[in-house]
């Protein structure tokens, strides 16, 4: 179950927890400046304002990195524990193209240029254009990141974040201080690794009617490594750290989670009434919406979607458990429309509940395993 299509294309929004834009996006925030970055924004954490049909680019955030990271590739460390998996995309010069990396054909590339330390089983396709490579070391993987091989054949590596970093949540931090201020300002306990970005998150404020983002005092850290510390020391005081927990971000383009509109590379699909054409521009009546996530009478951007459900769901156990999306994904039955029920357009129902509570059992799952 669960591999193929849903009816209509609709049910299972296919994308990775970050497109090969968004990917490119995160890179850019480490290559690019030292200082201060804009980042589209998310709302605050506890923010009781529910997200409602506000664009994620109303508002961009403050983002430092850390200039000994600004640019630099993160690798494991000898602290690191496996699996030490690395992530293929084919780099793209047309960011229009519709680019794909075929998972056999990367194996034989990579075996025929003798690859060392890959795990028998270890290469799987993880998205349209991703490949996950899985080695028996972390120096194996490491000094695959690096090979000429990669750029030779427009391919890029990289070592997925959430294997080698944790991010969390300070609050009450100045509003008037920079990241900057705060990171070096930062004392860490043992066993912790240093931070390496710092996010000031916004909040949204109701103005005269109209939404507006202003900055939070809730600042998201990126630690190096895989603990997240209880606490940090900011000037010798004590700053409890929260897990940050992924938002969920859905495409008003083409419906599908994991990006924004203006990332989009899909075909629209219409929020509305699930037809392929943009959701702003269609006027069905409000008795005749159909959700084309579930065939619910709601929007497919509807929070109360069970299929919007699922995704908080899957994010969660992402940002608990620090597993990829696929891995979280596969936890949560998906939420199917039949067929019979759209051909006919009956009122809907599920055929499998919105999802399951998590497993607590998985192997992968203790977070901070040291
Ligand atoms: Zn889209
Ligand atoms: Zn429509
Ligand atoms: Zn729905």
């Amino acid at each position: 179950m669960g591999d193929d299509p849903p009816p209509g294309g609709g049910g299972i929004p296919p994308d990775l927890e970050m497109t090969p834009q968004t990917f490119l996006q995160s890179q850019g925030e480490l290559s690019g400046s030292q200082r201060s970055m804009k980042r589209h924004a998310e709302s605050e954490i506890g923010n009781p304002t529910p997200k409602k049909n506000i664009s994620p680019s109303a508002s961009v955030q403050d983002v430092y990195t850390v200039p000994e990271f600004a640019g630099e590739k993160l690798k494991y460390t000898d602290a690191d524990q496996g699996p030490f998996s690395v992530h293929v995309t084919r780099m793209e010069s047309d960011p229009s193209a519709g680019l794909t990396i075929r998972v056999l054909k990367f194996a034989q590339l990579i075996h025929r240029n003798n690859i060392p330390g890959i795990v028998n089983g270890g290469v799987n396709s993880v998205g349209r254009n991703r490949v996950s490579v899985e080695f028996a070391s972390s120096s194996a993987a490491n000094n695959f990141v690096t090979n000429p091989l990669l750029a030779e054949n427009k391919l890029c590596a990289t070592i997925p974040q959430f294997q080698v970093s944790r991010m969390g949540v300070v609050r009450n931090i100045p509003i008037d201080w920079t990241l900057e201020e705060l990171v070096s300002g930062l004392q860490y306990p043992s066993n912790c690794g240093q931070v390496i970005k710092a996010r000031r998150l916004n909040s949204k404020k109701i103005i005269d009617g109209s939404a507006t983002w202003i900055p939070s005092n809730t600042v998201v850290l990126t630690f190096l490594g895989q603990s997240l510390p209880q606490k940090v020391y900011c000037y010798h005081t004590s700053l409890p750290v929260d897990v940050y927990h992924l938002p969920t971000i859905q495409c008003r383009g083409c419906c599908r989670f994991g990006h924004i509109k203006a990332q989009c590379r899909s075909k629209a699909r219409c929020f509305k009434c699930s037809q392929p054409h943009l959701g702003e521009s269609c006027n069905i009546p409000d008795e005749h919406v159909t959700c084309l996530l579930c065939s619910g009478n709601h929007k497919a951007t509807d929070p109360r979607c069970p299929e919007h459900s699922r995704q908080k769901a899957i994010k969660m156990v992402m940002s608990e458990e620090n597993i990829s999306y696929l891995e979280a994904s596969a936890r949560f039955s998906t939420v199917r429309r039949p067929f019979a029920e759209v051909a006919s357009q009956q009122p809907p129902k599920l055929s499998q509940p919105a999802f399951f509570p998590p497993s607590p059992s998985s192997p992968s799952s203790s977070q901070n395993p040291t």
